[in-house]
C-alpha cells in the first residue's frame, strides 16, 4: 500500500503576534467601493472623517495615507522647520524620529521612564531650550503618556504638541479618551494597529484653518475655488487616503470598542497565567488607561532574543520586537547618538518581546503562549 498522508492533529496552527480582524460586511463595503467607479478620496473618506470627528467631540479630523504623513503634516501645521528642535523618545517606531528630520528640524531625544517605557517627562522638561518648538510624545503599546503633566509643561514653555498616538486609539487619560483633548493628535490605521485601513492615519486638529491647510498639504498644495479654478501657493505632497481604504476604516471603527475590550480581556488573562518564575519582566498592569495595543514582557537578562524567537516559532508562536532603541540605527548614530546614551531605552529595546495579542485570539491561545514560554525559558 502506498504511504498515506496523516496530518498530525496535535499540531496547532501558527499563532502570529498580531492579525487584523476584517468582517464580511467590511469586505462587502470594499467591494461596493470597487464597483462604484470612485476609488480614490471621496465620499467614504468624508464619512470616515465625520465619524472620527464625532468620536473626538467635534474636533476636525482629516485622513492621510499613513500616520507618518499625519505626523509630518502635524509638524508643518505647528510651524516646525529647519533650526527647530522637537523633543521625543528613543523607544519608538523610527517614523517618530524620521518625520522630525523630514521637516528639517532636529530630534532631541531623552530617555524613557522604565516603569511606563514612555518618555520621562522630567528629562523632557530639562531638555527644553530656546530652540525647542514642539514635543512629540509616543504612547508606547497603547499606554498613554501622562497628559496632565505633558500639557502643564507644554503650556509653561509655550510649546506645540504633536501626539504620536499611533498605538493608543481608544485609550484614555484621566477618564478622557486620547484625541478628545490636547493639541494635534495623530493616529495610525496601519494593519497592525487597533483599527486599520490597511495603511492610513488621521490627524485630530484644533480648528478649521488647520484642517484646510492639512487638506492642501496632503494633496500637492492645491486650493480649489467655487468657480472651478485652482491655485497652488504652498508646496504639498501626495498623502491622501483612498475610498477603498476608508471603507475598511468605516467597518473597523464600528468594531473598535469591542476590539479594545477583547484586547484588555486577553491582557488580563496574560497577567493571570503568565509564569512568574521565568524571570520575565511584565509591562505595567494598567487597566485604567491603556488600549493594550501590545503585550510586551522583557526577557530575562542573558537570554538571546533571536534564539528565543526561533524557539517560540518552533512551538507555533509568533513573537515581535517593538522596538530596538531608535538612536542606535546607523542614521541616528551618524547624527552623534551612541550606545549608552539612553540606558533605559536601550535595555528595554534589547529585551522587549511582543507576544500575540489581537481581538480574534481565543483565551486558550493565551494558555498556549504561556505554555510555550515555560517550555522555552525553563
Ligand atoms: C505605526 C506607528 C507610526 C507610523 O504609522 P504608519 O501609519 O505606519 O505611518 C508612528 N509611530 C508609532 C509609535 C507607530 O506605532
Amino acid at each position: 500500500m502506498p504511504p498515506t498522508f496523516q496530518p498530525d492533529r496535535t499540531v496547532q496552527p501558527f499563532l502570529p503576534f498580531t492579525r487584523p480582524s476584517i468582517d464580511e460586511a467590511t469586505i462587502e463595503a470594499v467591494g461596493a467601493v470597487l464597483r462604484s467607479g470612485w476609488l480614490t478620496t471621496g465620499p467614504r473618506c468624508q464619512e470616515l472623517e465625520a465619524a472620527l470627528s464625532a468620536r473626538f467631540g467635534g474636533r476636525p479630523v482629516r485622513l492621510a495615507s499613513s500616520a507618518t504623513a499625519t505626523l509630518e503634516l502635524g509638524l508643518r501645521l505647528a510651524g516646525v522647520g529647519p533650526g527647530d528642535e522637537v523633543i521625543t523618545t528613543p523607544l519608538t517606531w523610527v517614523a517618530t524620529g524620521n518625520v522630525i528630520l523630514q521637516v528639517g528640524a532636529t530630534p532631541v531625544l531623552v530617555d524613557i521612564d522604565p516603569l511606563t517605557r514612555n518618555i520621562d517627562l522630567a528629562l523632557l522638561e530639562a531638555a527644553i531650550t530656546p530652540r525647542t518648538k514642539a514635543l512629540l510624545p509616543v504612547d508606547l503599546a497603547g499606554l498613554p503618556v501622562d497628559r496632565v503633566r505633558l500639557y502643564e509643561i507644554a503650556q509653561r514653555h509655550q510649546l506645540r504638541v504633536i501626539e504620536d498616538a499611533a498605538q493608543s486609539l481608544g485609550a484614555t487619560w484621566a477618564g478622557q479618551e486620547i484625541g478628545l483633548g490636547g493639541d494635534l493628535v495623530s493616529f495610525s490605521f496601519h494593519a497592525n494597529k487597533n483599527m486599520t485601513t490597511a495603511e492610513g492615519g488621521c490627524l485630530v486638529m484644533n480648528n478649521e484653518d488647520e484642517a484646510r491647510r492639512f487638506e492642501r498639504l496632503r494633496l500637492q498644495g492645491v486650493v480649489r475655488f467655487p468657480d472651478g479654478s485652482a491655485d497652488v501657493e504652498e508646496l504639498g505632497g501626495k498623502s491622501n487616503l483612498t475610498d477603498v481604504a476608508a471603507a475598511i476604516g468605516l467597518g473597523q471603527l464600528k468594531q473598535l470598542d469591542g476590539f479594545n475590550q477583547r484586547r484588555i480581556a486577553l491582557a488580563r488573562r496574560y497577567f493571570e497565567l503568565i509564569p512568574r518564575d521565568l524571570g520575565l519582566e511584565l509591562p505595567r498592569a494598567d487597566f485604567d488607561n491603556s488600549n493594550w495595543h501590545m503585550f510586551q514582557p522583557l526577557l530575562p537578562r542573558g537570554v538571546v532574543r533571536a534564539d528565543f524567537i526561533a524557539r517560540m516559532r518552533e512551538h507555533g508562536i509568533g513573537v515581535g520586537v517593538h522596538y530596538p532603541a531608535m538612536h542606535l540605527f546607523t542614521l541616528y548614530r551618524k547624527m552623534g547618538h551612541f550606545e549608552g546614551q539612553f540606558p533605559h531605552a536601550e535595555d528595554v529595546g534589547q529585551r522587549t518581546i511582543t507576544l500575540p495579542l489581537f481581538p480574534a485570539m481565543n483565551d486558550t491561545d493565551v494558555d498556549r503562549v504561556c505554555a510555550a514560554l515555560r517550555a522555552v525559558l525553563s
